[in-house]
Parts: C-alpha cells; sequence; structure tokens
C-alpha cells in the first residue's frame, strides 16, 4: 500500500514555486492550467500564496452570500462536528437538519410541504427529477405513462446525468449526448436580449412562448410529460437573465393545463441572491418543486436542497409513503448547521434588505458606466446577481465567436494585480445564440463604497481588455 504523505505533495514546500500545478494530482476542471493557490478568504477578499488580495464581486459563482471568513458559521459547523458529525438517514435525524428543513418550508408561507437536503445543485437536480415521476406513479389515480421532461434550450441545471440530460447546455452535454435520458426536450428560454423581436413587446413575446410550450406539450402527447424545468433568472447559462413580466405565469398556465407539475431551478438565484429569499416570489407563482444550492449554506459547506408542495408530499403520503431516493451524505448535519447560521446571519442582519438596495446601485451604476461601451451588448439582472453581455457588433448584437473566450480572458484579466477583482465568466456558444458575459454577484452586505469600488474597477477592465483587443 502507498501512503500519500500529504506535507510534500503538489509542491507545498516551494520546490515548484508553491504552485499546485505541474505536478498536481489534482484532476483539475483544466488539466494544463495553473491553478492559484487560495490560503485565506476573509469579508470579501480572497488572498492568493502570492500575495495578490483579491475583491471576490461574483461570490465565486454566486455561493458567497454572507463574505468569507464568518466566524458564527465555522462555530455552529464545528459544535455540530462535536456533537454529532455524520448521521445516518435510515434510523436517525438531527435537530439541525429538521430545523433546516422546517425554516425552509416555513419561509415559503405553506405553500411547500417538505425539504430534502443533499450536498450539491446537481443532487438536488436529480432528486427533483426523481421526486416529480414518482409523484406521478404515486398519485391518485396513477399516471404512469408521465415519463417526459421539457426544460429550456440555453439552460444548466447540473452536471450530473439526470440533471445534466434536462439541461440545455450544449458544451457540457456533447460528449455525453449517448449517455442521457432521452426523454427531455427544450423550448426557447425567456431570454429577451437575443429572443425577443424588433419591436416586440412583452406581452406578444409572452404568448409566443406559451404557446411555444404549448405546442410542445401537444408534440410529445401531454399525458407523458412530467414537468415543466426552469430557472426563474437564467444564471450560468445566459447571465443573470430574469424573465419578463408575466413570463412564469403563463408558462405554469400551460403546465396546469396539462396537468404536469412545474419545477424551478433556484440552485443560482434563490435564497435571496434576487432579493426575495425565493426568485418566484416576484414572478407572482409558486412552483411544484424547487431546489435551492449556492446561497443556502453560502460556501461554508457542501449543501443544497430540494423543495416540494402539498400536492407532490401528500401524494407521497397517501402513496408508499416513501421518497426511492437516498444518498449516504443526505442531511448532513455539517451541511445543515451551516445552511441554518447563514440563513439566520442574512434575517438577523436584514441583508435581504441590503441586496435590493445595493442591487439598484449596482444596476444605475453599471448602466451609468457601461451601456454606452460599443462591446458592452445588454446589462441585465436583478437583486444582486447582474451579468454583463459582450457582443462584437453593438448595432447587430453579434456576439464574439466562442473560441475566442473573451469573458474567460476578461475575468482573468481582472485578477491581474492592476484590478484585483474577481467576476465570473460564462462563454458564448458556437451558434452565436448566447454570447460571452461576465457574472457580478457580491456577498449580501457588500457595503455601497464596494459596490463603487466593482463599478469602477469592472469599467477599467472592459475598457482596457476591449482596447487592447481592438
Ligand atoms: N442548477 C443551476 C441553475 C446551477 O447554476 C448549478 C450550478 O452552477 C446547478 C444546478 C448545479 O449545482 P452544483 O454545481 O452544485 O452541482
Amino acid at each position: 500500500m502507498v501512503l500519500i504523505k500529504l506535507d510534500s505533495a503538489a509542491d507545498a514546500d516551494g520546490a515548484n514555486g508553491g504552485k499546485a500545478s505541474g505536478t498536481s494530482a489534482v484532476l483539475h476542471r483544466h488539466l494544463s492550467h495553473e491553478f492559484l493557490p487560495l490560503t485565506r478568504s476573509e469579508g470579501n477578499y480572497l488572498f492568493l500564496e502570492d500575495g495578490r488580495r483579491i475583491f471576490d464581486a461574483s461570490g465565486g459563482a454566486a455561493v458567497g452570500c454572507i463574505g468569507w471568513g464568518n466566524k458564527r458559521v465555522a462555530q455552529a459547523i464545528m459544535a455540530q462536528i462535536l456533537d454529532a458529525p455524520y448521521c445516518a438517514s435510515i434510523f436517525y435525524t438531527t435537530r439541525v437538519h429538521e430545523e433546516l428543513c422546517r425554516s425552509l418550508v416555513n419561509s415559503t408561507n405553506g405553500h411547500m410541504s417538505r425539504a430534502y437536503i443533499v450536498n450539491s445543485g446537481s443532487e438536488a437536480m436529480e432528486a427533483a427529477i426523481k421526486l416529480a415521476r414518482q409523484y406521478f406513479l404515486e398519485a391518485s389515480p396513477a399516471q404512469p405513462q408521465r415519463t417526459r421532461f421539457i426544460s429550456r434550450k440555453q439552460s444548466y441545471h447540473g452536471i450530473t446525468l439526470g440533471a445534466l440530460a434536462v439541461g440545455g447546455h450544449e458544451f457540457r452535454r456533447e460528449k455525453f449526448e449517448p449517455l442521457l435520458m432521452k426523454n427531455v426536450s427544450r423550448v426557447s428560454p425567456c431570454s429577451p436580449f437575443r429572443g425577443k423581436a424588433a419591436g416586440e413587446s412583452d406581452d406578444n413575446y409572452v404568448n409566443r412562448l406559451a404557446k411555444e410550450l404549448d405546442d410542445e406539450f401537444v408534440r410529445v402527447g401531454p399525458e407523458t410529460v412530467c414537468a415543466f424545468v426552469a430557472e426563474p433568472v437564467v444564471g450560468a447559462a445566459l447571465g443573470c437573465v430574469p424573465a419578463v413580466p408575466r413570463y412564469f405565469k403563463a408558462m405554469q398556465a400551460v403546465c396546469q393545463k396539462y396537468g404536469a407539475l412545474l419545477i424551478l431551478d433556484e440552485v443560482m438565484c434563490g435564497m435571496g441572491r434576487t432579493g426575495t429569499l425565493h426568485a418566484w416570489e416576484q414572478e407572482g407563482i409558486v412552483p411544484d418543486i424547487q431546489t435551492i444550492g449556492k446561497a443556502l449554506g453560502g460556501g461554508y459547506q457542501p449543501v443544497a436542497g430540494v423543495l416540494a408542495n402539498h400536492r407532490v408530499i401528500d401524494a407521497l403520503e397517501q402513496g408508499t409513503s416513501s421518497f426511492v431516493h437516498g444518498h449516504t451524505y443526505q442531511g448532513h448535519p455539517a451541511g445543515c448547521a451551516a445552511a441554518l447560521e447563514v440563513q439566520r446571519i442574512i434575517q438577523e442582519e436584514g441583508l435581504l434588505a441590503n441586496v435590493q438596495e445595493m442591487g439598484n446601485i449596482l444596476e444605475k451604476r453599471l448602466r451609468d458606466k457601461l451601456s454606452d461601451h460599443p462591446n458592452v451588448g445588454d446589462i441585465r439582472g436583478r437583486g444582486l446577481f447582474w451579468g454583463i453581455e459582450f457582443v462584437a457588433d453593438k448595432q447587430s448584437s453579434t456576439p464574439f465567436p466562442a473560441e475566442a473566450h473573451v469573458a474567460m480572458e476578461l475575468s482573468e484579466l481582472g485578477l491581474d494585480e492592476k484590478y484585483s477583482i474577481n467576476v465570473y465568466p460564462g462563454g458564448g456558444s458556437a451558434d452565436g445564440i448566447r454570447g460571452d458575459h461576465i457574472i457580478i454577484s457580491p456577498a449580501y452586505n457588500v457595503s455601497r463604497e464596494e459596490i463603487e469600488m466593482v463599478v469602477s474597477t469592472v469599467t477599467r477592465l472592459v475598457g482596457d481588455y476591449f482596447a487592447s483587443e481592438n
């Protein structure tokens, strides 16, 4: 047996200049890239081993929501680990697990009935898909023929096979296409910048998209559809794109017409990111099933979840009284403790109000500074969740070629000491349907001064990047 000597791994002794790459044993996302060793994060700053201090203007991928280094959360996790670090879900539960689910359910004004806690957004989506399927097996009368899902093009719902199958992220699906379930079809997303016809009213656009969804139900056989799946504000796939007013009401009406469920993926846009705890609160609807993730635990533990309404849970309770699903680490006590504490802090410190207030300032300042830039095509978002989409030609909104990796390059440039800012990149697609964008999604307790600094730094960054490219 070979023992790995951790203290000599990855050149931690500095033999390779302290860099974790080259001899890295990590199966990184990119095998030829050099990854920057992060030694510490505190408040809104990331501290790198090479001495750089980076302002985290995106909270990773919209994960961080109370900033980094919060001792209250660290202590809550530690206390839970000392009390009961693990809980096998077959016979046992923990107080933190029960309390977290109760508080999540209560936060929905009685609409949701139960919560299911897992470790990642992808796992949450897998559980949501299976829950929808199981609901139709247990509903009275049972509808076992419902095996299909309808989702949206240019969407992302996770990386595991089920979640990937439901999503429409072509690049991430491509290599695994033969492995993905085939009972999924996709309609257009609500993406006004690229989807709305010139001069088209919001109402007309919504009616057109509702008809497209209705037609898709009819095409595949409405009695075969389990659920329509969508993200209320599209995060990584499109870059912080909220729907136009009435869109979700119209989509839900189509689902209801055909008896299908509505699953909303709030892994990225939920838990306060858009200014209300649940993004659906701003759409005037409540989904049947909802997934949550990133800002649930704010990055302090891998934790995500699924909420299901009474229609779904009642059917299971009156049916087999079980959910045929389970993970070794579901409802993990450390994850639950972290999520509970993060959510308490959001509430006690009134951070949703700050998301709304700072979000309004962020929007205004971004528009003031960047709207006129010749390579900025669109600025859109909600709360503290803003996307800037870049275009090669402003008049025609032509995106840059995907292979130019504009957003990635620009974000990487942001890490240079001249800027020292972390913004999250999203790539364009080869078919030009979506463009390169960056996401700005700071922690919910970001200050006005920090917002001003973020906007002026991003303005400088965008200006310098395109000046050097043109
Ligand atoms: N759903 C959405 C909307 C996401 O943005 C993501 C991740 O970015 C996921 C699901 C998958 O979450 P995870 O990466 O935690 O598995």
